[in-house]
């Protein structure tokens, strides 16, 4: 025979009583017991899910976001001012999880990560939101990267292609250039139907107010949305940064367009969410990083997808952007983020000081699915390129002991150094694919070979120039990207001599 005792009775009957009350409320709440640094510990929110919207009754209805669901409370961080926040206030669950507005009213705005403008140019007009976390389309959803998103810089679109869809990392020390690298490829989709969304995360608020007056200048905001979490904006903002842009970037790509996104920068991404983390306790691992900042990055890059032909082919583009220290590829974060993107352009602190910019070192620079979206034009010219710059720089370290060179070897010297002068590129000058194609074309076919290294420049400006003005329908028909036809190199040759011989005047031979 069992027998209820009357502590058991009750604490039954107050279960049933608890049950019955969660049927009817719409929100739980809860008691703020610990506030600091952004960070609040909240007892009684029985409830609240994990990435759940938590408001509190501050009288500024400030917001927060559900992290830690412990045992006895609840950790959440502050999305936005956590000052006013106070031990013993209320807290309501809102049902609602982070998320952003969407839509293409976003256009040319600058937002902060919560979608809100700061560019003082009025409300948003939409009322459409999308969830800042979501997983990733699946493989059936995908198809492989193959159309080609060109980024103006020769030196990447003939070396490291990148593809629509596709994840490139930048990577470098600092000022090595990684961000004119990003704006240019921004200032190159003007007439390409792609929108960029540019995340800036950590950065000092006034080099963001420099490249939204670069992008300005470029005509770039008419297809350019800016997240600006800076670095006095609170940890979480930036820790959610890059969630929201992509989420914005999704809702163009499932109406089939093409969205390219930069990450600027993932390093100082990856301090926030440690920040964030070892405010909230949990337990830290190597480089004093939680046990999942791999995840954290890797949820975020694999939403860069090409998508099926089905669902509308729309693609986004990632470009995230890792700070090194000295060069030092195999720290935490380098690493991380290079096994999941599918390839890195390196940027050398050296080159950049040497003038050679942008400063990318071919030799570690790698993409791994462009190739099957680099443009064909260029494509039956790169293999060259690559083939002529490795022997460069293989020679050119022993050429600097040995006196005696034989013929074969000084000329591959000097036809690497033609090969770096013409792969130099100023800031916010992208070049056409036809430019690309055939200046890269005059090199592999030693037009360049008599003319002094530090003419090509100028001769490269004056062949431009030349070239849109006297052969604008040959400049067309490259610059759709197809290989050209023997006929078509014979005439490009016979150009560059026409040129070269009565035009350029900067030919100093025997240089
Ligand atoms: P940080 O580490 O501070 O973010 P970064 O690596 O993003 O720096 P940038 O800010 O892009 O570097 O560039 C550093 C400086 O070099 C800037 O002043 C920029 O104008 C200049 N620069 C970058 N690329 C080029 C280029 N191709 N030609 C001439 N100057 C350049
Ligand atoms: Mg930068």
């Amino acid at each position: 025979m069992t027998s209820l005792r009357p502590d058991e009775i009750s604490s039954i009957i107050r279960n049933k009583i608890e049950q019955y009350e969660s049927t009817l409320e719409v929100s739980d709440v809860g008691t703020v017991i610990e506030v600091g640094d952004g960070i609040a510990r909240i007892y009684g929110l029985r409830k609240a899910m994990a990435s759940e919207l938590v408001e509190f009754e501050d009288g500024h209805g400030t917001l927060g976001l559900v992290l830690n669901l412990d045992e006895d409370n609840v950790g959440v961080v502050v999305l936005g001012e956590y000052t006013f926040i106070k031990e013993g206030m209320t807290v309501r669950t809102t049902g609602r999880i982070a998320s952003v507005p969407v839509g293409d009213s976003l256009i040319g705005r600058i937002l902060n990560p919560l979608g809100e403008p700061i560019d003082g140019k009025g409300p948003l007009n939409t009322t459409k939101t999308r969830a800042v976390e979501r997983v990733a389309p699946g493989i059936v959803a995908r198809r492989s990267v193959y159309q080609p998103l060109q980024t103006g810089l020769t030196s990447i679109d003939a070396l490291t292609p990148i593809g629509r869809g596709q994840r490139e990392l930048i990577i470098g020390d600092r000022q090595t250039g990684k961000t004119a690298i990003a704006i240019d490829t921004i200032i190159n989709q003007k007439n390409n139907d792609v929108i960029c969304i540019y995340v800036a995360i950590g950065q000092k608020t006034s080099t963001i107010a420099q490249t939204a007056k670069a992008l300005e200048e470029n005509g770039a905001m008419d297809y350019t949305i800016i997240i600006a979490a800076s670095a006095n904006e609170t940890v979480p903002l930036q820790y959610i940064a890059p969630f929201a842009g992509c989420s914005i970037g999704e809702e163009f790509m499932e109406q089939g367009k093409h969205v390219l996104i930069i990450y600027d920068d993932l390093t100082r991404h990856a301090w926030a969410y440690r920040t964030m983390s070892l405010l909230l306790k949990r337990p830290p691992g190597r480089e004093a990083y939680p046990g999942d900042v791999f995840y954290l990055h890797s949820r975020l890059l694999e939403r860069a997808v090409k998508l099926s032909d089905k669902l509308g082919g729309g693609s986004i583009t990632a470009l995230p952007i890792i700070e090194t220290q000295a060069g030092d590829l195999s720290a935490y974060i380098p690493t991380n983020v290079i096994s999941i993107t599918d390839g890195q352009i390196f940027l050398e602190t050296d080159m950049f000081n040497a003038g050679i910019r942008p400063a990318i070192n071919a030799g570690i620079s790698v993409s791994r699915v462009g190739g099957a979206a680099q443009t064909p034009a260029i494509k039956s010219i790169a293999g060259k390129l690559r083939l002529d710059l490795a022997q460069f720089r293989e020679l050119e370290a022993f050429a600097q002991f040995a006196s005696d060179l034989d013929k074969s070897t000084q000329d591959q010297l000097k036809r690497g150094q033609k090969l770096i002068e013409v792969l130099k590129q100023p800031q916010y000058s992208p070049l056409s694919v036809a430019q690309e194609y055939t200046i890269l074309f005059a090199a592999n076919k030693g037009i360049l070979d008599d003319v002094a290294n530090d003419k090509i420049t100028e001769f490269k400006s004056e062949w431009f120039k030349y070239f849109s003005a006297k052969l604008q329908d040959f400049e067309t028909v490259i610059n759709t990207g197809k290989k050209l036809s023997d006929e078509d190199q014979e005439r490009l040759y016979k150009e560059f001599e026409k040129f070269r011989d009565t035009v350029f005047s900067g030919i100093e031979v025997g240089v």
